[in-house]
């Protein structure tokens, strides 16, 4: 039987997929999490190594007390509960790139649990739960290509072991890819404002794996899920994720049994391929890490640590709506990256009206920032220069036209607003006799359009006022010029 495309979509609607993340974050600590070992990436390879995260025999774990602090940190912005005690456990597996055979990790007692995220979901908010945020170290590289005899053997870099992570589980409360994209969007989002991470993904400091399931809509049981690995950006997680769900569903309509196991996403042909069947969590026989102590967090260490949490995005846009009358949009693009709020707070002290400083970041700067591919702490226009621009628009002193002419020749000149304001000095005419004077030789010039005006066609008005515009070069004051032109058409 040959199946159309309608009776695909309707297949489809009667499935509805379950979808949990797992995100490892690599915490911005100098040193490793259980030696001294530099964390810094790109040193040259094995030269970040010592015999604790080289795996020899006798060599002791000792855990960094800033990796606590990180994680602690990351685990109550995201709302998690800590827990006051929390074990280090082995889990057992071979691989290269593990040199002890082992990778100490939290199992059954992690630091934190129960916390959320909120992502915004069909016009409100939707709560994603997170199961569990744990430490754990992480392993070595194996390197298949860059040396010269890279077409026979594999070379083992183990600057990585040892470096801290967080793994950050979500609960399988994640409905669609577009949640599943919300929902990593936020989690980097608030991560990158504890200061605990740089999430750079090209660098490994954020990684992300997807389980996904499909299951008949209103089935209260998962079906059998798949485990996408290693996915290296936000969006090729949500196209992997759509891909797995389709493929989940056509193997379920086809009669077909979805196997688990894990996954890995090509992202040039945008399709998942299997690379081997899971191996279940009591593969890894995980046992209590006999050379750690339980790890201890008490009351007067998170009150600490508490002190150090600094206000979140969501709070912080909360506050801006409130403080500077700006629209819930406005404060969600100004806040993100974390950079931007701070330097867009400081010229919203500084000028008169802060919801028009919240529109030429947006519209006048930071369109031209992006459309020259710089980054806002890049910006030949300090936020005292936009400041500065916005109270003077404001003061009718310059119009909006010659705003964006100043901004034009700031980035040209790669200079700051004042500095070339100072030098260019454009004068506006607000001098009432003299506009009047140029709209008479506009009216005298088009007696056509005015006849038109007069016989009720309204919008000619505009093509004078644009015709006043070009005789000034856009220098007189456009309220007074309007105002001006009505009385004399009467
Ligand atoms: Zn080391």
């Amino acid at each position: 039987m040959s199946t159309t495309p309608a009776d695909s979509v309707t297949a489809r609607a009667a499935y509805e997929p379950v979808i949990g993340l797992e995100v490892h974050v690599q915490l911005l600590t100098a040193t490793k999490i259980f030696c001294s070992c530099s964390t810094r990436f790109g040193a040259p390879p094995n030269s970040n190594v010592c015999p604790v995260c080289l795996g020899m025999p006798g060599a002791l774990p000792v855990l960094n007390k800033k990796v606590v602090e990180f994680a602690t940190l990351a685990a109550m912005a995201l709302h998690c509960r800590i827990n006051e005690t929390s074990i280090f456990a082995r889990k057992n597996y071979f691989y290269p790139d593990l040199p002890k055979g082992y990778q100490i990790s939290q199992y059954d007692k992690p630091l934190a649990e129960h916390g959320f995220i909120e992502t915004p979901s069909g016009g409100g908010k939707k709560r994603i739960g997170i199961t569990r945020l744990h430490l754990e170290e992480d392993a070595g590289k194996s390197l298949h290509e860059g040396f010269p005899d890279a077409d026979e053997k594999t070379a083992i870099d183990l600057n990585r072991t040892g470096v801290p992570l967080i793994e950050i589980v979500s609960e399988p409360d994640i409905a669609s890819p577009d949640e599943a994209y919300e929902y990593l969007t936020r989690l980097n989002e608030i991560i990158l404002y504890t200061g605990v991470s740089d999430c750079n993904m090209e660098e490994g400091s954020l990684r992300c794996d997807a389980n996904v399931s499909v299951r008949p809509r209103g089935q209260k049981e998962f079906g059998t899920k798949a485990e996408i690995k290693n996915v290296n950006s936000f969006r090729f997680i949500r196209e992997a994720v759509q891909y797995e769900i389709e493929r989940q569903i056509d193997v379920i309509e086809s009669g077909g049994k979805v196997a688990q196991e894990t996954r890995l996403y090509n992202s040039n042909e945008g399709k998942t391929y299997s690379m081997r069947s899971k191996e279940q969590a009591h593969d890894y026989r995980y046992f209590p890490e006999p050379d750690l102590l339980p790890l201890i967090v008490d009351e007067k260490w998170r009150e600490k640590i508490a002190a150090e949490l600094p206000e979140l995005p969501e709070a912080r846009r909360a506050r801006m709506v409130k403080d500077y009358g700006i629209t819930e949009y406005d404060a969600h693009v100004l806040t993100s990256p974390k950079s931007l709020a701070d330097q867009f707070e400081e010229a919203a002290k500084a000028a008169k009206n802060p919801k028009r400083v919240a529109n030429l970041v947006q519209s006048e700067l930071m369109g031209r920032l992006k459309a020259r591919n710089i980054a806002i702490e890049q910006t030949p226009i300090s936020m005292r220069g936009v400041a500065e621009s916005a109270d003077l628009v404001e003061a009718g002193t310059i119009s909006g036209k010659m705003l964006k002419d100043l901004y034009d020749l700031c980035f040209e000149r790669s200079q700051d607003f004042p500095a070339v304001y100072e030098k260019e000095k454009p004068q506006q005419i607000t001098d009432a006799a003299a506009i009047e004077k140029i709209i008479d030789e506009v009216i005298a010039a088009n007696p056509k359009q005015l006849e038109q005006y007069r016989g009720g066609k309204a919008q000619v008005f505009g093509f004078l006022v644009g015709q006043l515009m070009k005789e000034t070069r856009g220098k007189a004051k456009a309220d007074l010029a309007n105002e001006i032109l009505r009385e004399l058409l009467g």
